[in-house]
């Protein structure tokens, strides 16, 4: 007769204790058999290890932590990669890391970003691609400046001519 508490096991498998199925063997990971695992199946199915296991992790503050800090060095390492050290924006010079980013130099960041998944994961990306070429350091002023007007006005200034409005540039 099937136990209620622990859940039904049988030669062929056993009730997952998480989401109360009886599943077939191949379902349940191959942990041989310890203490507490009947018939050396595990409690939970794989189904439920996998989806339950990554919540508890997701949840964990220690992971998170790890995770930011992790992800901290990441983009330092690749604003020094682009940006020098200490990195700066490679258009004013604006040092302060907050304003900073990554720009795609002949655009496409913003694709790029999107099939990444999100665009402070590009960090990561160049780090496994060996830091390629074609990127730059700039900060979110530059950036936003050159992705409305093509070019940032600090570009524009510098390559104006006329004395008299050359005057009002920054
Ligand atoms: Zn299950
Ligand atoms: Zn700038
Ligand atoms: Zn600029």
């Amino acid at each position: 007769m099937a136990n209620r508490v622990s859940g039904h096991v049988d030669e062929n498998g056993r009730e997952c204790t998480r989401c109360r199925q009886y599943k077939s063997r191949e379902n349940f990971a191959k942990s041989g058999a310890y203490a507490g695992f009947k018939n050396g199946i595990p409690s939970w199915c794989k189904e439920c290890t996998n989806h339950f296991g990554k919540e508890r992790r997701r949840n964990d503050p220690n992971v998170n932590i790890r995770a930011r800090e992790s992800h901290r060095r990441t983009r330092m390492a690749a604003l020094i990669a682009y940006g020098g050290d200490p990195p700066h924006c490679a258009c004013c010079g604006e040092a302060e890391l907050k304003f900073l980013a990554i720009d795609h130099i002949n655009g496409g960041g913003t694709a790029h970003a999107r099939e990444l998944g999100g665009s402070s994961l590009i960090v990561h990306w160049l780090k496994r691609h060996g830091y390629p070429a074609g990127f730059q350091v700039l900060c979110h002023n530059c950036n936003t400046a050159k992705g409305h007007y093509g070019q940032c006005p600090h570009q524009e200034c510098r390559e104006m001519v006329d004395e008299t409005q050359r005057k009002y540039c920054q």
